[in-house]
């Protein structure tokens, strides 16, 4: 395939914010395609060259990508700084000096084979040298590109195509170029990247073998699989009444979601709840876990957190989050800050997939695998029968410095769901039957400029949920509060990414803020309650048409959710579900009306 229709499939795409239309886009450009074409088209569509849990990174700095820009184009470097700072892109900059240009004559036109490849080289082009070598190779790849192509070629290396497509609509694309279409085509599509995490991997299997290719793929050390996530529900016994009154409560850990990779022989390998391999930060978990874990290979899940090793007291959970992301003095932080690994769920054992096994059979093989140490231990847990056990099993818990219970149904039917939030899951805090104190994981999708104090910079953002059902992000508050100044001189750096000239495909809200930006940086808020808003669009006509649903004195909490995407946010459905318990309690705690 030419590099030419992928690219005027990208300004379609960006063209359009309707999931449908997006739909249709990408499967007519998929349904041509064989492997390795195929994958690689899917890859690129996300701005990645492969899944993204392998973390490969172009290592293309802005400056970079200049100096590839004028080269290309014959002109001085300055000269595309200073257009690239009016315009606020390097794609449309290149695009502009590019403009009129067809392919010089004696080159072939760009190919999708020929610009994987390259931007494969540049990835893997390190150390002494390799500045220069990749500057050669992105000018020489857009020295065989028109306009069109430079500026999607140049947004790519930056990390900042805005095409805006999401996982889901690609899966969307796939059962429609693939599958016919229909519904449970398309459940088994998503069932095999669950498992996989791997879109590619997922499309070459239903192009070669149709749908029964699919059951082909399963877990595989090195390959994590997507997590199966919570709901909530507003009281204990509503917990247990969801669980048909037989539950296995746990101590919720408040730390970092870990899965663990223990091959046969070799590294053990660590992911977080987004999948992005953090081996590095927790070389005494990789180690105990090898010594902890003895039916290899297998997968474990659970959770880390800080502990004091001299009291075994859990600590808090910023001090974890210290340790995320360095990579230096990691020997100082492994003896400053101290981790344990809670676990509490085994997908693979001596090389046997477990995930299918109802939850109570898992938890006795996970007992039956582990033999725990200081790091590494078994979620505290108890099956409960009645209110009572459970409520004097949450105060235990919250005693031991969880944050609440996780509620687990052992019922038939509790397999692992990987990547999907049902009840089969319940999380619980005990501060859920006190108004709404419990936290919202929102995704910064606007900011407003600040008056007075903070005038000349972001004063309040825009935050949105996630909703997972039409793959979009809808707005839920407006936030200002509890940033102090450092955190608010810190945003536009951590914002700058995400920059976008207009409203992003799939971002729904009432608001005008002064600038957008496209869904990625998640923050911790807080608020006093949920109202119904004709501002706000999250869960919009869930309660009352026209209406969406509002957090009422929002707080960011300080906490960034580095640890979380942006579609692993709080979600639309989860709101709503806040704003009904809190109509139940509301109801609850009224005085009853004189007969
Ligand atoms: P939340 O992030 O609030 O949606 O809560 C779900 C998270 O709780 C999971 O993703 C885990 O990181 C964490 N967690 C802590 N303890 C447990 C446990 N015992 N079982 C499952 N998840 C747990």
């Amino acid at each position: 395939m030419r590099y030419a229709e992928l690219a005027a499939a990208y300004e379609r795409l960006e063209a359009t914010s309707k999931r449908l239309e997006m739909r249709a886009i990408l499967a007519e450009l998929f349904r041509p395609l064989k492997p390795p074409e195929l994958p690689h088209v899917l890859y690129l569509s996300q701005g990645l060259l492969r899944p993204e849990y392998e973390g490969v990174e172009l290592g293309v700095a802005d400056s970079l990508a200049r100096r590839a820009v004028a080269a290309a184009a014959g002109v001085d470097e300055a000269k595309v700084r200073h257009r690239a700072k009016e315009l606020g892109d390097l794609g449309t900059t290149v695009a502009e000096l590019f403009a009129g240009r067809t392919t010089l004559a004696a080159e072939e036109p760009l190919t999708v084979a020929r610009v994987y490849a390259v931007l494969e080289e540049i990835a893997h082009s390190s150390g002494e040298g390799s500045q220069e070598a990749k500057v050669k190779a992105l000018t020489g790849l857009l020295g065989a590109a028109t306009a069109l192509e430079a500026k999607y070629l140049v947004r790519f290396v930056l990390g900042t195509l805005r095409v805006g497509v999401r996982e889901m609509t690609i899966l969307d694309a796939l059962a429609e170029a693939f599958a016919g279409g229909g519904k449970e085509s398309r459940t088994r599509i998503e069932a095999a990247f669950n498992l996989s995490s791997d879109l590619g991997l997922v499309a070459s299997a239903l192009v070669d073998g149709g749908l029964p290719a699919l059951d082909t793929i399963s877990l595989e050390v090195g390959r994590p699989i997507r997590p199966m996530l919570a709901e909530r529900e507003p009281s204990l016994a509503e917990v247990l009444e969801r669980m048909e009154g037989k539950a296995a409560l746990e101590y919720k850990y408040d730390g970092l979601r870990v899965q663990a990779h223990i091959p046969r022989s070799g590294p053990v390998r660590l992911f977080s709840r987004r999948l992005e391999e953090i081996s590095a930060q927790f070389p005494e978990l990789v180690r105990e876990l090898a010594h902890a874990v003895h039916a290899k290979p297998a997968i474990v899940e659970g959770e880390c957190v800080p502990i004091d090793l001299d009291t075994d007291e859990i600590q808090p959970f910023q001090e974890v989050s210290r340790r995320r992301g360095r990579k230096h003095d990691l020997d100082k932080a492994q003896e400053e800050i101290p981790v344990a690994l809670f676990l509490f769920d085994v997908l693979l054992a001596g090389g046997e997939a477990t995930y299918g096994l109802d939850f109570a059979d898992r938890r006795a093989r996970l007992e039956a695998t582990v033999r725990p140490n200081d790091r590494i231990r078994l979620a505290k847990q108890e099956v409960v029968t009645d209110v009572d056990a459970a409520a004097r099993f949450l105060d235990e818990a919250i005693a031991a410095g969880g944050e609440g219970v996780m509620a687990k149904s052992v019922g038939p039917g509790s397999s692992y769901r990987a990547g999907a939030r049902g009840f089969w899951w319940i999380k619980y805090k005990r501060d859920y039957t006190v108004g709404l104190t419990d936290s919202i994981d929102g995704v910064v999708v606007g900011g407003f400029q600040g008056r007075g104090r903070r005038a000349g910079r972001y004063g309040a953002f825009l935050l949105a949920v996630y909703d997972a059902e039409k793959d979009r992000f809808e707005s839920f508050c407006k936030v200002g509060s509890g940033f102090d100044d450092a955190a608010l001189a810190e945003m536009p750096k951590r914002l700058a990414p995400f920059d976008s000239e207009e409203r992003p495909a799939g971002v729904e809200t009432g608001l005008a803020p002064d600038r957008w930006f496209r869904p990625g940086l998640v923050l911790e808020v807080r608020g006093a309650e949920l109202t119904l808003s004709p501002i706000h669009r999250a869960a919009r006509g869930a309660v009352r048409a026209e209406l969406g649903l509002a957090l009422r004195f929002p707080r960011f909490t300080g906490r960034y959710r580095d640890d979380k995407g942006p579609t692993d946010a709080t979600t639309s459905h989860e709101l709503f579900e806040m704003y009904r318990g809190q109509v139940r309690q509301a109801v609850a705690e009224a005085p009853d009306e004189p007969a």
